[in-house]
């Protein structure tokens, strides 16, 4: 076979990492459920930011269509200096440690909404906060700080926000205090769920720097890693599995889909585990055989 730079992507029928309008998505629970049943998934999980706000209205989406839907949540975590993510799956969200987590997270994020807001004001952009009033629907980000930018006409894109704005040394950084990954961990394992270090190779991390924040995620008793994720090419899928495998970790398989104008991140099209690594969807509480294959 020709060797290509494309990640060997197919249609697949688990994915376990997609947003909605609980947190940064562009579309409704019950809208993204549907797109992942008319893509052909058959096990998927909803794992919006900090937040499970929409987990009892995808659960009835996916009984409509008659595909598995296990609940799910994607936490932002403080690790050194930097921020890794942590997906959960499979968990009882009424666990009162998670539930209080999870509160402790979102307080985080509304307070920096305002100070980002001030920050903003400060830079001569003095409408954001009204705009974000109306931009975020359930937990705020900074995804929709940037929709209020572009919205303004501050800048042209989201990710020009970003760029210009939002990251860190810019004029509307504002630094958040996440909880710890111990702690997170912690709270998914308190949940009955299973704790997934979220797309190693997007923090920009430097090869040992990732290896000991993937250490630590390990020590916490964290068990798998996303092999497969619809941001990345075919190096971050060698990459991603070789790191499973140095780490003993069950894989996993995402496409952290948000937005269906960005159709390079689609619910579904995944490049698969390789089939030496274990599943994490084998870990679930109830066995799901029927989606071995994945
Ligand atoms: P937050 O968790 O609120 O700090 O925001 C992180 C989210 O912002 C990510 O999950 C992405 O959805 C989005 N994001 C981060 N960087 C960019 C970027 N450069 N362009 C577009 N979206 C981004
Ligand atoms: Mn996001
Ligand atoms: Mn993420
Ligand atoms: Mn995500």
């Amino acid at each position: 076979m020709k060797a290509t730079s494309e990640t060997p992507v197919s249609a697949s029928r688990v994915d376990l990492h997609m947003h909605s309008t609980a947190s940064d998505g562009h579309l409704s629970p019950t809208a993204v459920v549907q797109r992942a049943a008319d893509r052909g998934v058959r096990l998927m999980a909803l794992t919006d930011h900090d937040t499970v706000e929409g987990i009892p209205e995808a659960q009835a989406a996916a009984g409509q269509s008659g595909i598995d839907c296990v609940p799910g949540i994607e936490l932002s975590a403080r690790w050194a200096r930097g921020v890794v993510h942590i997906v959960g799956l499979d968990l009882d969200v009424t666990t009162p440690m998670l539930v209080e987590g999870v509160a402790r997270q979102q307080a985080e994020r509304r307070r920096r909404a305002v100070r980002i807001a001030e920050q903003l004001a400060r830079a001569g952009i003095s409408d954001i906060a009204e705009r974000l009033e109306r931009m975020a629907q359930g937990v705020p980000g900074r995804a929709h700080v940037a929709r209020a930018l572009v919205e303004q006409g501050a800048v042209p894109t989201v990710q020009a926000a970003f760029e210009r704005y939002l990251k860190r040394g810019r004029p509307g950084y504002a630094p958040v205090q996440w909880a710890r990954i111990e702690e997170v961990v912690a709270w998914i394992h308190a949940a009955g769920g299973v704790a997934v270090f979220a797309h190693p190779l997007r923090y920009g991390l430097s090869r040992g720097a990732l290896r000991a924040a993937i250490q630590a995620f390990v020590e916490a008793g964290g068990q798998a890693i996303e092999v497969a994720n619809g941001g990345g090419g075919r190096d971050d899928h060698v990459a991603a599995a070789a790191l499973a495998r140095r780490f003993g970790l069950a894989g996993s398989k995402g496409s952290d889909f948000h937005d269906p104008d960005f159709p390079w991140i689609e619910i579904g099209r995944l490049a698969p585990v390789p089939p030496d690594i274990p599943v994490v969807w084998e870990r679930f509480s109830e066995t799901l055989a029927e989606h071995a294959s994945g």
